[in-house]
């Protein structure tokens, strides 16, 4: 029996991973869930799997969540603190499914209790990958994949010495966006980047891969957790998103790793390793009826996020700190209809030229970096709106 506390629980990523508990009862055990601001549907989870230890954002939320959990015995937590004690709890794997920088901390601090950590929360590694690496060493903890992409090279590389790796190719569906003109994107709303074509997924990493800086921060994510130069990583854009991305080895081999485009399957992957948990539920991939795959350059001209993001991971240091803190406040001024879609990347542009970057070693400076990324974006928010 694996236990499983998922820090996340009610957002997208987080509910598919009970889904894919519900089915496995014998397997998997869900021992602990964090929430954010959901109650009823974290109270509903709590009741279904009975966990130790519930964690909400709000302490004005425990009293309303304690009395509707009287009686079972399930501890109630709240705050970063509380987020931070259910993180490092006794359990096999601690599966990340928070929504940006908000799951750095709590990651740090399972990896810190010498936890397993199965990780979708991608901003956490592109903020601060060296520190997370550095304490999972420390620790004897580790960081497994849990975006769909790197459970892909994942299952590529699993088998293979290093030396025979040449290269990873990251997949993207391309977004709503892909065929769209740069007047067509620039009149964008946010009903329309929401509206992805293939995958189901939150409204954050939803408008990131509208605008390609999900691909861009994936890439920053590979580095880290297969040990990369980032000029070794490349990306294409898919827009079956069956092929969930590709490893080249130095031979010419390449190997691919497919499936219909639903993250239950790397869940599952990532929840169950070494084994394989069978989800008869989806539907059959059928290549017969797909028909034909299909792949495109990304197009920097009406995607720079991708490129900006590659830019970041090659200065590194605190550069994808500030990259990806910028980003979150755009994204959200967008959701919010204060800038416009392509005024996303031109707000990371311009907070990206006029930063100075550290080295990003330690976890103060990280935060330092993200909080002035955020200042930095406001302020070009704030006065792109003004003029
Ligand atoms: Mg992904």
């Amino acid at each position: 029996m694996k236990r499983i506390a998922v820090l996340g629980s009610t957002g997208s990523v987080g509910t598919q991973i009970l889904q894919v508990a519900e089915r496995h009862p014998e397997r998997l055990q869900i021992s602990a869930l964090a929430a954010g601001r959901n109650l009823s549907l974290l109270i509903e989870q709590a009741k279904q799997f009975r966990p130790t230890r519930v964690s909400v954002a709000r302490a004005a939320d425990v009293e309303r969540l304690q009395s509707a959990l009287a009686g079972t015995g399930i501890r109630v937590l709240s705050g970063p603190e509380g987020l931070a004690e259910l993180a490092a709890v006794d359990v096999d794997l601690v599966a990340g499914a928070l929504v940006g920088s908000l799951g750095l901390e709590p990651v740090l601090a399972a990896l810190r209790a010498g936890r397993e950590v199965a990780l979708a929360n991608k901003e956490v590694l592109v903020m601060a990958g060296p520190l997370v690496l550095r304490e999972a060493r420390r620790s004897g903890g580790a960081i497994l994949p849990l975006d769909s992409e790197h459970v892909a090279i994942h299952q590529a590389l699993a088998g293979h010495p290093r030396e025979a790796l040449a290269r990873v190719l990251l997949t993207a569906s391309g977004g709503p966006f892909r065929t769209a003109t740069a007047a067509e994107m620039a009149r964008a709303t946010p009903e329309q980047a929401l509206a992805h074509p293939n995958w189901e997924m939150g409204p954050k990493i939803t408008i990131d891969s509208a605008t390609l800086m999900n691909k861009g921060l994936e890439a920053i994510e590979a580095r880290w957790l297969f040990d990369l130069e980032p000029d070794r990583i490349g990306a294409v854009i898919h827009p079956e998103s069956i092929i969930h991305s590709l490893v080249e080895f130095v031979d010419g081999s390449w190997l691919a790793q497919l499936g219909i485009p639903d993250m239950r399957i790397p869940i599952a992957y990532a929840l169950g390793m070494p084994d394989r948990l069978p989800l008869p539920e989806l539907k059959p991939l059928d290549l017969v009826e797909i028909g034909a795959l299909h792949f495109e350059a990304p197009d920097a001209e009406r995607f720079p996020a991708f490129r900006l993001a590659l830019e970041a991971n090659r200065i590194g240091g605190t550069a994808p700190a500030v990259l990806n803190a910028a980003n979150e406040v755009a994204v959200q001024a967008f959701l919010d209809r204060r800038i416009s879609f392509p005024g996303i990347p031109e707000a990371v542009e311009a907070v990206l030229a006029s930063a100075d970057f550290g080295p990003g070693v330690d976890l103060d400076e990280i935060r330092e970096a993200d909080r002035l990324g955020r200042e930095a974006a406001l302020r070009v928010i704030e006065d792109s709106a003004c003029s």
